[in-house]
């Protein structure tokens, strides 16, 4: 039987588990809500109790421990999640399926390998990842490894500066108005009064929208100067956002340094809701 691998995309709201093939075919998957983790962890391993795979490569909800010299290597931190807080989620994979390597990364890192592999940054090198959805969260995959020093980067927390006239407080329990706490789904909720997909095409929340997004396009440039920015996320499919974020990025810019056209440079996920199970797939595939 040809070689299997697996991969678990593991939300905050969510679990997918998933087995297929080294180059990203899906064979078998199954979503349960993510619950507390003995109740998860039972039906994750009732999944892949039923597979030989070589190779599981996790994508999760953090914040979590991707130091391979720190002492808590493979565990979510200081998530609020009940029950999850210093759990040892590489640790019970590892016990339950000795032989098996279990990958390890952010759900962010996971869906930008699957871009960067077989989705919108296909062929590029330098892929600055950016989901925008219940949180914003960026990963940056760099000729196939992800980039982070001390621990993954939290680029979605950067400090804008404010639109004019918006008074608008934001919603991040660290930092108020951050992107993620001015942009990400339930900034857009509490802005608005509704949620996003309700809103008007022209609605002027996506005008504040545009202008932080822009703004965290011309950072990521500016320090990471990669060759694609690709944003997912809820909050994304308002494609109505790609040109004014575009136009608003050159301009931040201000002809400072090259970029590639502004409408290859700053796009919108090939790969849909899937980006982060193929991301898996592929990152497993490439780890055999
Ligand atoms: P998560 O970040 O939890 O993985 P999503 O990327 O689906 O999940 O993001 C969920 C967020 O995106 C929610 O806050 C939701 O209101 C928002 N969202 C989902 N669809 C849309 C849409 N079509 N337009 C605007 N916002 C949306
Ligand atoms: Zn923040």
């Amino acid at each position: 039987m040809a070689t299997l691998v697996g991969g678990i995309e593991a939300g905050g709201t969510k679990f997918v588990c998933v087995v297929g093939t080294p180059d990203g075919e899906i064979k078998d998957s199954v979503r349960f809500p993510t619950e507390a983790p003995e109740q998860t962890m039972a039906n994750v391993f009732k999944f892949f109790d039923q597979y030989d795979v070589k190779v599981i490569a996790i994508g999760s909800f953090g914040p979590i421990d991707i130091n391979e010299d720190s002492a808590t290597y493979g565990y979510i931190t200081s998530t609020p999640k009940p029950g999850w807080t210093n759990f040892d989620f590489v640790g019970a994979m590892e016990k339950q399926y000795p032989g098996v390597k279990i990958l390890w990364t952010t759900d962010v890192n996971i869906a930008g390998y699957g871009e960067y592999k077989a989705g919108a940054a296909k062929g590029h090198k330098n892929v600055l990842y950016v989901t925008v959805g219940t949180g914003v969260g960026v990963g940056y995959v760099q000729d196939g490894k992800f980039f982070q020093g001390f621990s993954h980067p939290e680029g979605g927390h950067m400090l804008p500066r404010r639109y004019p006239g918006d008074e608008f407080k934001g919603v991040c329990p660290y930092h108020g108005s951050c992107i993620e706490g001015l942009t990400a789904g339930p900034a857009v909720e509490a802005r608005a009064g509704k949620k996003g997909h309700l809103l008007a095409v022209d609605d002027k929340v996506w005008d504040y929208e545009a202008f932080y997004l822009a703004q965290a396009c011309a950072t990521y440039t500016v320090t990471f100067r990669p060759d694609i920015i690709v944003f997912g996320g809820g909050v994304m499919k308002q494609e109505q956002l790609f040109d004014k974020i575009r136009k608003q990025t050159a301009e931040l810019l201000n002809g400072y340094l090259d970029t590639p056209n502004m409408e290859d440079y700053i796009v919108h996920v090939g790969l849909g809701d899937d980006a982060g199970i193929k991301g898996c797939l592929l990152w497993a595939g490439d780890n055999l």
